[in-house]
């Protein structure tokens, strides 16, 4: 036996790593990046801000001004507390370990696999309730789950990653209503959906948000927030490592993040190009297409594991999700540029005729 068998957890040994396909050279149409680049005529002033950056110093530990863009381009409220962290993944860790040992966290199914992954790492319990066949919360299997198993943390992605709907607003305020557990709703897509729970934290308590620049066009940067009473931030902000958000992403976002009329532009973009793509894949004969309020789309295609593999040969790589519990045959497209989704279409189209 190996020294690292040997002395690992047995239950960190008994996982699959998180896996990411090897993507060089291929149109990425798997991870919900951004097509978008940054412009050229910013280019020049963006390497002016980053040469004037202290690399031989720490960070700003609290990322001060960073958090005060961030608040201007998303509308926070300056009673709310902000919250950074290291892509938002970092800050469902942090909620993790925020919990006693024993408690559970409790999400619904399917949904983003970080959340079962991150109880795993922190040594909680874990409990997925199944949506219902429309992907829609279960309400009465999930008011009896958090009943049964007393959740200390609820999960869930609004919209809902990898299905891409919006789940009904009174479901979740009755579940936020119905349980003692801290409510995070992860608003990763807020910039591509209808509504948003940020201003009901004023109202719930054990409401707080999660968000992301990683799906409007700055996945590179690896910066998550996460907003709720300024008192629960106070408190969590303990449990961050300290100068957790480096000196190149606050400099760098405090610089990006202020083209607010450029993100909203290219968010437009792409509602406009998600309406083209699901229009054209309901075309196709034989694929259900679901509803999106993101910036991917859900569907159902006879074989996908084949079609799948015939796209990736062609260079266009999506993610099979068909082998996932209630999603067989499913497979998750991100909204592309123009020419990725007109590229895409154009093999799913002829690999079905
Ligand atoms: C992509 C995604 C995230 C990850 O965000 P990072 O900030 O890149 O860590 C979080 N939640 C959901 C639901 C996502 O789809």
């Amino acid at each position: 036996m190996s020294f690292i068998n040997n002395w690992l957890r047995s239950d960190i040994q008994a996982i699959n790593a998180y896996h990411v396909p090897a993507s060089d050279d291929m149109i990425k149409l798997d991870a919900m990046e951004s097509p978008f680049p940054l412009p050229d005529e910013l280019i020049g002033q963006y390497l002016a801000y980053l040469a004037d950056a202290d690399l031989n110093r720490y960070p700003n530990p609290s990322a001060d001004e960073l958090r005060q863009t961030l608040r201007e381009l998303m509308d926070i409220p300056a009673d709310f507390g902000v919250l950074l962290g290291n892509g938002s993944d970092e800050l469902i860790q942090l909620l993790a370990l925020a919990c006693e040992t024993g408690d559970t966290i409790l999400s619904i199914e399917p949904s983003f696999v970080m959340y079962g992954m991150i109880a795993k790492f922190t040594r909680l319990n874990y409990q997925g309730v199944n949506l219902d066949d429309n992907f829609e919360i279960d309400l009465s299997a999930t008011l009896s789950a958090i009943k049964t198993h007393k959740p200390k943390l609820i999960f869930i992605a609004y919209p809902n990653n990898p299905t891409g709907n919006a789940f009904d607003r009174d479901a979740i305020e009755t579940i936020i209503t119905s349980t003692e557990a801290m409510v995070v709703l992860d608003e990763a897509y807020y910039a591509y959906a209808d509504d948003s729970f940020l201003m009901d934290i004023a109202k719930y308590p054990n409401l707080v948000l999660l968000r992301t620049v990683s799906k409007i066009g700055f996945a590179g940067l690896r910066l998550g927030l996460l907003i709720g009473a300024k008192n629960t931030v106070t408190e969590l902000d303990k449990l961050r490592l300290p100068y957790n958000i480096n000196t190149l992403t606050q400099v760098s976002a405090n610089f990006l993040l202020q083209e607010k009329d450029e993100i909203d532009k290219n968010a437009k973009v792409i509602l406009t190009e998600r309406s083209s793509l699901s229009t054209a894949l309901s075309g196709i004969d034989g694929l259900s297409v679901y509803p999106s309020q993101a910036n991917f789309i859900l569907f159902r295609a006879p074989g996908a594991n084949a079609l799948f593999e015939a796209l990736k040969t062609q260079g266009v790589l999506i993610k099979n999700l068909s082998s996932a519990p209630n999603l067989d045959n499913c497979l998750r497209v991100t909204v592309g540029s123009a020419e990725e989704n007109a590229l895409f279409i154009t093999i799913v189209k002829a690999y079905y005729d």
